[in-house]
């Protein structure tokens, strides 16, 4: 067994920053590899083999793309993207490439750190139960019967329609995964229009009402304008 301290790899290139970082994850009881450049990032990866990679995309030495890239050719290590860029593009790329999620700079700790616990969590119960949880997912009341393809709330049996179900189980196979338009059309259409997002805008809100959504509430999906959605 390893220890249980996460260790999270922290790749940016402001000192301030990377140590503010730091501090913060080392407060929240983690380890830490500090790495100052995408070249000193590789070779930290693969000495240390962290659990998490925090990693900004503006670098001095190489966009952090290329880093998303590279130890995505070998794992699936979880990585958030830090980016102080608001374009959407920057996020959809990241996140088509198979970042984990992203926080945009400037960001507060407590959202910081929430981040961080979602995405090792997401990733440690994939790593128990495999990528596709077998027969049942459950969070907050929310039950999803995989075998019999149906979604209860508190106990209520929800009527969704075939194409509703497929975005409702892909949702719940990647949770606290941001999954971006591009992503959720392909898998569920297999191919993308110019009529895709409204298709997929139109089933989200008919998903999000019959599981009882309300704006400003904590709910099951969460959208975020332009980029994706997560549950
Ligand atoms: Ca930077």
């Amino acid at each position: 067994m390893k220890s249980n301290r996460y260790k999270i790899l922290v790749v940016e290139d402001e000192p301030n920053i990377n140590e503010f970082v730091c501090t913060l994850l080392e407060a929240g009881g983690y380890q830490v590899v500090p790495a100052l450049s995408g070249s000193s990032a590789m070779l930290l990866y693969n000495s240390h083999r962290p659990d998490l990679i925090i990693l900004d995309l503006g670098l001095p030495d190489m966009d952090g793309l290329n880093v998303l890239r590279y130890v995505r050719e070998s794992s699936l290590t979880p990585i958030i993207v830090l980016s102080a860029r608001d374009g959407e593009m920057d996020k959809v790329e990241a996140l088509n490439m198979g970042a984990n999620d992203y926080v945009t700079k400037p960001f507060g700790s407590e959202e910081f750190l929430a981040r961080v616990r979602t995405a090792l969590r997401v990733a440690s119960h994939r790593s128990e139960n495999g990528m596709f949880p077998g027969g049942r997912f459950e969070t907050d009341g929310l039950v999803i019967d995989y075998d019999a393809r149906s979604v209860s709330v508190d106990g209520q049996q929800i009527k969704l329609t075939q194409t509703e179900y497929n975005i409702v189980a892909l949702l719940s196979e990647h949770v606290g995964k941001m999954l971006t338009y591009d992503f959720i059309i392909h898998e569920i259409w297999g191919y993308n229009d110019t009529g895709s997002i409204k298709k997929l805008q139109v089933n989200m809100a008919n998903i999000r009402r019959k599981l009882g959504d309300k704006p400003g509430k904590k709910n099951y999906i969460v959208n975020e304008l332009g980029v994706g959605y997560r549950m």
